[in-house]
């Protein structure tokens, strides 16, 4: 260990409650860039996390909205689906009561035909011809046994027509079990292209044996005459269908598709279910490719699938509406919360500009003269309370102004800026080193007792004179040093050091004195 470095010693031994309190204060100055960039971060976060939470609820209020808005359209088409097929069902109530009415006025041993009682037939044949017309759309009404042999007719046609051996749908039906229903058949196309069906109602014996059935024949043009009637809003469908998948009557009305099968999985599923069901889903119409949220439902007993179909586009017209007012909206607040966090940002970064400026010299990047005092009357307080050791030393370069006149400004700036550095180097982190104007520093060693101060000027004043800054040009400097006393003031102690900083430029300079 060197002299100097002994002599340095006391001056690191001495920094306690005066060292850490600087520590902090500088660690606080290095932190203050790390503030700065974490304030940034901060920032940036909450901007961030703003615009996830704006995009968050607006997802989830947008989802649930367009949930609300298909739930509305599903259950406005399955109302309305409902609506039809209890007309639908209505509209067979007239034809079961004449069929049944029919069967009433028959013994199973008058149907036979040819007759054995052509007096007795003609009057029941008459009865037959005026129920027939008390039922619109009832194209004929007739009387079977149970061969299917057609033994009286409304018509006045087919009569003895064998309709097992014509294999004729309706017959197969009237013996299906249960063989007490009334029952319809799937739609057949009249050699009038018209759409029709056969209505049965069976006339049993006492014990429950079919003997013969009444049947009509209806003409389910009816049912695209009534839905021709229904208002409808444009895109919205209603339509009816048989078993087979057929469609037997729709609103708007599509040319050439009335009568054909429809391939669609659900109605067909439905169309082969036994029961009376309900179906409600979404997809593209295979009749006119609009996409829609659709009502399918069977009606019991009756071979028909009432259809209702919501335009999707329109049952999310609304929803639409307010996705565009979120994307605007959203938009403008994301963008007013980074364009917020932008200007905070600037302002931060300005604010610590404007301080560095405010506490720093440019040349040197040492403290200002004005930092300088702000912080050493901190340090003189703590120093008066604590009564731990202080010490100043006030730093002239010799005979300046010759560099300048000999090697110009700019090789003197290089001169301060090289003896910036080599302060910067020597100091701790507890001293407190400022440009105090022109070539001349100060030193501020707390924690430092006089000795520790000489040993750190001596070393100071070495380094100094190695500097080779200018090539073949000396740099020295004069040093003037003193130690707190009681009593003592900021003013007090630069002015003894003011003093001292003159003896040393008149003994000679490059030497330090103390006062
Ligand atoms: P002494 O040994 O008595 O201190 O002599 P000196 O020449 O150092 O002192 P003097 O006060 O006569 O001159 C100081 C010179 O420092 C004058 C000025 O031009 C120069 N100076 C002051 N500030 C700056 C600066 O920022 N850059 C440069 N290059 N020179 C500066
Ligand atoms: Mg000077
Ligand atoms: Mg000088």
């Amino acid at each position: 260990m060197n002299a100097v470095t002994e002599a340095i010693e006391p001056h690191a031994s001495a920094i306690d409650i005066d060292q850490a309190a600087r520590a902090r204060r500088d660690q606080g100055e290095s932190n203050s860039k790390r503030q700065v960039n974490a304030r940034i971060r901060a920032a940036w976060l909450i901007c961030l996390l703003l615009i996830a939470c704006i995009i968050a609820a607006g997802t989830a209020q947008l989802s649930a909205s367009h949930r609300l808005a298909i739930a509305s359209a599903t259950e406005r088409a399955t109302a309305k689906s409902f609506l039809v097929a209890e007309w639908v069902a209505k509209s067979f109530d007239l034809p079961g009561y004449v069929l049944q009415d029919t069967v009433k006025r028959f013994r199973p041993d008058e149907l036979v035909y040819p007759t054995n009682n052509a007096d007795l037939h003609e009057r029941k044949t008459e009865m037959i011809v005026d129920k027939a017309a008390s039922v619109p759309n009832l194209l004929f009404l007739g009387m079977l046994n149970a061969d299917c042999v057609i033994t009286h007719t409304s018509i006045g046609t087919n009569l003895g027509l064998d309709a097992l051996e014509r294999g004729r749908e309706y017959c197969a039906l009237a013996h299906r079990e249960p063989v007490e229903d009334f029952k319809v058949s799937n739609m057949f196309t009249a050699v009038t292209k018209a759409m029709n069906v056969t209505a049965s109602m069976p006339l049993l014996s006492p014990t429950g044996k079919l003997e013969g059935f009444a049947l009509a024949g209806l003409d389910l043009g009816f049912f695209q005459q009534w839905l021709d009637l229904v208002e409808l809003e444009p895109h919205n469908v209603i339509a009816i269908f048989d078993l087979n998948s057929r469609l037997l009557a729709r609103k708007p009305l599509v040319a050439g598709q009335i009568g054909q099968p429809v391939e669609e999985e659900k109605l067909n599923a439905l169309a082969r279910s036994g029961a009376e069901a309900l179906f409600t889903h979404r997809i593209v119409s295979p009749v006119d490719g609009i996409d829609r949220i659709w009502s399918l439902r069977k009606i019991r007993n009756l071979p028909f699938i009432v259809v209702v179909g919501e335009e999707t586009s329109t049952a999310l017209a609304t929803w639409r509406q307010q996705l565009l007012l979120y994307l605007v909206g959203g938009t403008v607040l994301c963008l007013s919360f980074i364009f917020g966090a932008w200007e905070y940002i600037r302002n931060v970064r300005d604010a610590a500009t404007m301080r560095e400026l405010a506490t720093t010299d440019p040349l040197t990047g040492l403290s200002n003269r004005r930092h300088f005092i702000e912080v050493a009357e901190h340090d003189l307080a703590r120093t008066q309370r604590t009564a731990a050791p202080l010490t100043l030393i006030l730093a002239d370069l010799d005979y300046f102004k010759r560099i300048n006149d000999n090697y110009g400004h700019q090789t003197g700036d290089r001169v301060l800026r090289d003896v910036a550095s080599v302060l910067n180097d020597l100091s701790r982190k507890s001293d407190l080193i400022a440009r105090w104007g022109g070539e001349e520093f100060v030193i501020l060693l707390p924690g430092a007792a006089r000795a520790g101060a000489m040993a750190f000027a001596e070393r100071l004043r070495q380094l100094i004179a190695t500097l080779e800054s200018v090539p073949g040009q000396a740099v020295t400097l004069s040093q003037g040093l003193t130690a707190y006393r009681q009593g003592d003031s900021l003013d007090s102690l630069l002015k003894r050091a003011d003093t001292a900083l003159y003896r040393a430029k008149h003994r000679g300079r490059d030497c330090i004195d103390a006062e």
